[in-house]
């Protein structure tokens, strides 16, 4: 299994627009950070997690001429608001992209592009996606693997990670349930987590709490996304970290 990182950074990207720290100006493309997402690929399949407003430029990036499904973590725009660009996927796949999410996410899916939802009056050029609705610890079978969504906590909003064979995906996650820590404890060759940055944050792992949940899960080998400019230059922050955990960058490439 291949997985690309899409985008590494927190819900402003960076650079942050109109910020002048020292990582939002750095010249190192390590520093330059799309909105959080990932995708999947094995045999003929390829799923992506996450579609936020980056999703047209990643495509373009990885010249991507089709999807199998759209897995969402959860409802907020920096997750969501890049669906709309699934229509050149749409037109050349003609037939409705498959999207995977909690009831309440589809709800809201519903909300923000309701002319992609409804079959009244219609417009010719939307796109259409087939609805699969998730429950938390839902096991699905893609092809030759299972996928299984496990509940995660994004401060009080409870969310969804992926697992799928011994690769993991969490992003926006605060707490994990125990249910969730005994499914991925020793069992993963790679992790994929959210660490926002050194300080505290109601919503997010920072980066202490992000490594010690790689202890206790013990994966071979754990990546960091959702990124902050605050957590400091891409260079400096790896040097620190501990042999087995490495900071994500947007385009970075993991073989399993
Ligand atoms: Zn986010
Ligand atoms: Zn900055
Ligand atoms: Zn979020």
């Amino acid at each position: 299994m291949k997985i690309k990182l899409l985008g590494t950074g927190t819900s402003q990207g960076v650079p942050v627009i109109g910020c002048q720290c020292e990582v939002c100006r750095s010249d190192n493309l390590k520093d330059k950070r799309l909105r959080t997402a990932a995708m999947i690929e094995w045999d003929q399949k390829r799923y992506v997690f996450d579609c936020g407003p980056d999703f047209r430029t990643q495509m373009l990036r990885e010249q991507i001429d089709r999807i199998d499904g759209i897995f969402f973590t959860h409802e907020h725009a920096d997750h969501t608001a890049g669906l709309d660009d699934i229509r050149p996927l749409y037109f050349k796949q003609a037939r409705p992209v498959p999207i995977y999410a909690l009831p309440r996410v589809i709800q809201d899916l519903q909300k923000r592009f309701d002319y992609i939802f409804t079959n009244e009056n219609r417009y010719p050029g939307a796109p259409r996606v087939k609805i699969h609705q998730l429950e938390p610890h839902q096991k699905i079978n893609l092809g030759d693997k299972t996928l299984e969504a496990l509940p995660v906590l994004h401060g009080q909003l409870p969310i969804l990670a992926y697992k799928i064979d011994n690769i993991a995906y969490i992003t926006d996650a605060k707490f994990l349930p125990d249910t969730t820590i005994d499914v991925l404890t020793n069992q993963l060759d790679l992790l994929i987590i959210n660490s926002l940055h050194q300080k505290q944050h109601q919503t997010h792992f920072n980066l202490k709490e992000a490594l010690k949940i790689i202890k206790i899960i013990n994966p071979k080998q754990a990546i960091l996304t959702h990124i902050s400019h605050h957590m400091g230059l891409y260079e400096e922050i790896s040097r620190q970290l501990p042999a087995r955990v490495k900071l994500g960058y947007d385009g970075m490439l993991l073989e399993i």
